[in-house]
């Protein structure tokens, strides 16, 4: 698929670790004011594939499952933007709810990215890239995942997700 579509691109993960060298290819497409949002069932690598991100980014913290916290802020170690984390599931009211976590960061100048966050915080800026991770039924170990990338909106109309799958 081509990037800018809605097809979006199609990428085959083999492992843990393969989902987190994903994460840190990714990273080095994101910038500040990026939302990334994460689908996939409990289990799917969502927070593997966001721990990997956290590495890209170079931010400080290790990137594990929000499951107490609604949002997590992990700061840059250099001059790069913070990774704000965040997993929906507790995120009953959307965006109203996010904006008044009180997060010590601004958001546009954030990298952010959602768990679950379908429904919720679409609000936040209509340049979104889309991320589902999905295992599919006669896949030959319970190690594979199937991650599907598709960007929407401008920002994401001229960013090249074919460089992902390399
Ligand atoms: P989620 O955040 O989507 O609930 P996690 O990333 O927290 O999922 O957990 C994924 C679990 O699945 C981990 O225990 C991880 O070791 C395991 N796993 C097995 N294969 C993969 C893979 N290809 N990618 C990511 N995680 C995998
Ligand atoms: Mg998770």
């Amino acid at each position: 698929a081509r990037a800018g579509t809605d097809a979006g691109v199609n990428i085959t993960v083999n492992s843990p670790d393969q989902m987190r060298e994903l994460g840190l290819r990714l990273a080095e497409l994101l910038r500040a004011g990026d939302l990334v949002m994460l689908n996939g069932e409990l289990g799917a690598g969502k927070t593997t594939l966001t721990r990997g991100l956290g590495e890209g980014l170079g931010v400080r913290g290790a990137v594990t499952s929000p499951t107490f916290v609604i949002a997590r802020v992990h700061p840059s170690l250099a001059d790069g933007p913070p990774l704000v984390h965040v997993d929906a599931y507790r995120l009953g009211g959307g965006l109203d709810e996010m904006e008044d976590l009180d997060l010590d960061v601004s958001l546009s100048d954030s990298v952010i990215v959602v768990e679950w966050g379908e429904g919720k915080v679409e609000e936040l800026t209509d340049d979104r890239l889309h991320v589902v991770i999905h295992r599919a039924v006669g896949d030959t170990t319970d190690e594979v995942r199937h991650v599907t990338l598709t960007g929407l909106g401008a920002r994401w109309a001229s960013a090249d997700l074919n460089l992902l799958t390399a």
